[in-house]
């Protein structure tokens, strides 16, 4: 028996974090989120390389076509390698058949001339006419002087902000620098501490694994007038288990499903990709086209892209 879906919607990923999985841990347990960031995510963004950019990548659009996802926002930042990162992931999701929306996270923790460049990314690829947003990491490492920037760059370019909000609560003061800034167009991440009333226009896309795991608390989605949509925060593209743990945490199956299906407003075309789920494994149509037929990618030769991969995830190992 075969049961059709639709394609899967992933409304905040981070395609770079798929390398993470061939790295030794943190040195030491980290104590909070922050340490997190630290220990963890902010090392590993500054040792890519534009090649570590575009294999991640193609890694982890390769794990979405096998979770039935077929449509990813990313949120990228690879400090060392800015410049032509945005069009390292295109060209990895085009080649797997993997949309793909793209943000560069721009942020003042490299300096004002860290922030510029990250600017300097987001309005080359989106005024060559590449799809996305443009990206900001968070509140808590911008300037105000950043976060006017970027609104003003989305605003000209007609496209929303993509950008990390009160996922902890060293960024609770979030609200306050962003409402002037906000329209509907905005992603809004997280939300874990904002009020109830926070006055900020966009979408809050929940991340119930991400925030579990990393001991920020949870958001309580259900809460906030805004339309709520899943993200998996980079953990992976398995936006279903994402779904079961929303539910998990807020009680309503009904109203989780309703925030995943919400994810074919940010990409509409989804609706249309045809996922099949066979007796023993799915394929996926995107477009039209076959892109995974009983499990195995048809553009691409899955073992050398997990070969490459790993090679590249080793050497990362290696500078670690
Ligand atoms: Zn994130």
């Amino acid at each position: 028996m075969t049961l059709a879906t639709a394609g899967l919607v992933c409304a905040h990923h981070h395609l770079y974090s798929a390398l993470a999985r061939y790295l030794p841990g943190p040195a030491r347990e980290p104590q909070d989120f922050v340490e997190i960031l630290e220990l963890m995510w902010w090392r590993l963004d500054q040792a890519l390389t534009l090649d570590d950019v575009y294999w991640s990548a193609k890694l982890a659009a390769l794990d979405a076509l096998e979770a039935g996802c077929t449509s990813i926002v990313d949120h990228h930042e690879s400090p060392n390698a800015i410049e032509g990162s945005l069009d390292e992931i295109v060209r990895a999701c085009a080649e797997v058949g993997v949309r793909v929306s793209c943000a560069y996270g721009v942020t003042d923790r490299h300096g004002p001339e860290g922030a510029q460049r990250g600017l300097a990314e987001n309005e080359r690829f989106l005024k060559a006419g590449g799809r996305g947003l443009v990206g900001v990491h968070a509140a808590f490492t911008c300037t105000d002087e950043t976060l006017e920037a970027a609104a003003g760059l989305a605003a000209d370019l007609d496209v929303g902000v993509h950008i990390h909000v009160a996922e902890s609560e060293v960024d609770a003061g979030a609200a306050d620098r962003l409402r002037h800034l906000t329209n509907d167009d905005w992603l809004l991440v997280h939300g874990v501490h904002l009020p109830d009333d926070h006055g900020l226009a966009g979408t809050i896309v929940h991340n119930p694994r991400s925030n579990t795991a990393n001991g920020v608390g949870y958001a309580r989605p259900a809460r906030f007038a805004n339309r709520v949509v899943l993200g998996t925060d980079g953990i992976d593209a398995d936006v279903v288990t994402e779904m079961h743990a929303a539910a998990e945490l807020c009680g309503d199956e009904g109203l989780a499903r309703t925030w995943l299906t919400n994810g074919y407003e940010v990409f509409p075309e989804a609706r249309d990709d045809r996922v099949l789920q066979g007796d023993l494994a799915l394929s996926v149509i995107v477009d039209g086209e076959v892109v995974l037929h009983e499990g195995r990618a048809t553009r691409v030769d899955a073992a050398e892209i997990r070969a490459k991969a790993t090679e590249k995830g080793a050497a990362l190992a290696a500078r670690w």
